[in-house]
């Protein structure tokens, strides 16, 4: 099938939005590269802490007119975003595609959920609201308010460049504050392209800025007096040693959501068709580079005999390994393609290496994506295809380390007791699916696992944006989640008011 056309026909430099206006860095450059084709697309500007400073300051100043706008004037800007990012949503998607490697589907998802965190901002004159009491004491009433705190800051991973940062900053200036994203260095783009929109959207200046670049726009947000607030979704160590550590000095709000290793459970009663299909966008749905990716797969054997555990065993691994072979790689641009590359040469390299690992470990490697070779004129550089490990145990490192790749680990458990002890044996608590056709196994999963996303019969348990994307242990560090809310929450303080008139 033919390649899309690609809306990004020559390499740019990519500038700051600080203010309303779009500023050059006095920051080095970095390439921006297709991982599919291999060609630089742009040249992203590692910024500068005095720029952070200016955008900081921008915020500020224009946060007391944007507080005393009317919620429903704010929503009004947000409708208008909304309907421009529809305008654009074609092009938005092939741009993921460009800057990520990821598919033109999953693109196109990611720009709907995007949109969605829009659209559910925009009945903020609604969620924005308080309560109150008449008669707390004779003639004494008492209400509470939500007041906005001022400036967050927001920093975006690379899997999900597009919607990531859209799980916050809407529901942020609905709300009355202002914001400095700082997108992933790996693939700024489409936040750049937000960022039009939202000056399109007719945003009051210094609203919704963007500050590109990597840890010392990191630390400048950290350490800004300013800023009230910081949301960040990356890996753990990042998350819990640098964000949240310092949050906590600096007395700053924060949502920390953070790395996984997610767990799906196949009870012998699922439905087995179905169970395979959801698998392969849920192990490889990405190129495994999602925080929602399942990547052990535990195969239970409640209440069978050794026997018939063992066939059930080797028919679903049969059955997952066929499914993967059959994945079509290569340009997400490609609308017949299923799989594309990883973001870059060095994740490709991280995650051979753990493939490596497993072998060694004793795990039997049943597909080996390092055999994948790219045929036509793309290059193989980023391209892996899908991996699966099976006779995988708990204790070994593949089946313990976030990988972030294609790579599958089917293992064993033979009650519903020892898998839900092998995902609390894990640090992580993001997400957790269960596959079975009993309630009873569905009830105890969801009221037991210690994890913030759980899925009955669905692989990637990605909540919609009124409900908190939440995560447990390793995979969250704070209190109020991202998105719904929660996020109306955490972007407003309480204000409670006691009144009495003689
Ligand atoms: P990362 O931690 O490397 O980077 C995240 C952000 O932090 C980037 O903007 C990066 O520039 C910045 N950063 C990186 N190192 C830093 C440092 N030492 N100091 C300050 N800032 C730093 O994560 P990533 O590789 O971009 O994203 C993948 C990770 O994100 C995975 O672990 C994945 O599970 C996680 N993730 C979690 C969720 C969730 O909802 N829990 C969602 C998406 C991704």
């Amino acid at each position: 099938m033919a390649i899309l056309e690609e809306p990004i026909k020559e390499p740019f430099d990519i500038r700051n939005f600080i203010d309303g206006e779009w500023v050059d860095s006095q920051g080095e450059y970095e390439e921006v590269v297709n991982p599919a084709t291999g060609r630089a697309i742009a040249r992203v500007p590692i910024s500068t802490s005095s720029e952070v400073c200016e955008a900081v300051e921008a915020a500020k100043d224009a946060y007391p007119d944007w507080r005393r706008t009317p919620p429903l004037a704010r929503a009004r800007c947000l409708f208008r975003l909304k309907a421009l990012m529809e305008e654009n949503f074609e092009e938005l998607s092939r741009v993921q595609t460009m800057e990520h490697g990821k598919t033109i589907d999953e693109s196109r998802g990611e720009t709907r959920r995007g949109i969605e965190m829009v659209e559910v901002a925009t009945g903020i004159p609604s969620l924005m609201m308080g309560y109150n009491l008449e008669d707390i004491a004779s003639g004494i009433d008492e209400f509470l308010v939500r007041q906005p705190l001022g400036v967050f800051g927001i920093i975006g991973p690379f899997n999900f460049p597009f919607m990531v940062p859209l799980w916050f900053a809407p529901f942020a200036v609905a709300t009355g504050n202002c914001v400095v994203v700082k997108p992933s260095s790996e693939d700024p783009i489409s936040q750049i392209r937000i960022a039009e929109l939202v000056e399109e959207a007719g945003f009051p200046p210094g609203v919704w800025n963007i500050v590109n670049g990597g840890r010392t726009v990191v630390s400048g947000m950290l350490d800004h007096p300013d800023i009230k607030g910081i949301c960040f979704v990356g890996s753990t160590p990042v998350g819990k040693d640098v964000i949240y550590r310092r949050c906590g000095e600096t007395g700053k709000r924060v949502i920390a959501m953070c790395g996984a290793k997610n767990y799906s459970v196949v009870m012998p009663d699922a439905d087995m068709d179905r169970t395979v299909a959801a698998c392969m966008t849920s192990f490889f749905g990405n190129a495994g580079q999602r925080c929602l990716a399942n990547a052990n797969l535990v195969i239970v054997g409640e209440g069978l005999s050794e026997k018939a555990y063992e066939d059930l065993y080797q028919n679903v691994a049969n059955r997952f390994v066929a499914a993967a072979t059959n994945l079509k790689i290569g340009y997400g641009l490609d609308e017949s393609v299923q799989m594309g590359p990883l973001r870059d040469v060095h994740k490709k390299r991280r995650v051979g290496q753990y493939i490596e690992k497993g072998v060694e470990e004793g795990a039997r490697l049943r597909l080996d994506g390092r055999q994948f070779s790219m045929q036509g004129n793309l290059p193989d550089t980023c391209f892996l295809g899908p991996t699966v490990f099976q006779d995988v145990t708990p204790d070994m490192v593949i089946a313990r380390d976030e990988i972030f790749g294609p790579v599958a680990n089917i293992m064993r458990a033979r009650t519903f007791d020892q898998a839900i002890g092998m995902i609390h044996s894990n640090p992580y608590g993001n997400a957790a699916s269960i596959f079975t056709g009993s309630g009873k196994w569905a009830r105890e999963f969801q009221y037991a696992v210690e994890c913030g996303n759980i899925g009955i019969n669905v692989g990637i348990a990605a909540p919609m944006a009124f409900f908190p994307f939440s995560g447990m242990k390793d995979s969250f560090f704070g209190t109020l989640h991202g998105q719904g809310r929660e996020a109306i929450r955490f972007f407003t303080e309480s204000k409670v008011v006691i009144q009495r008139w003689w």
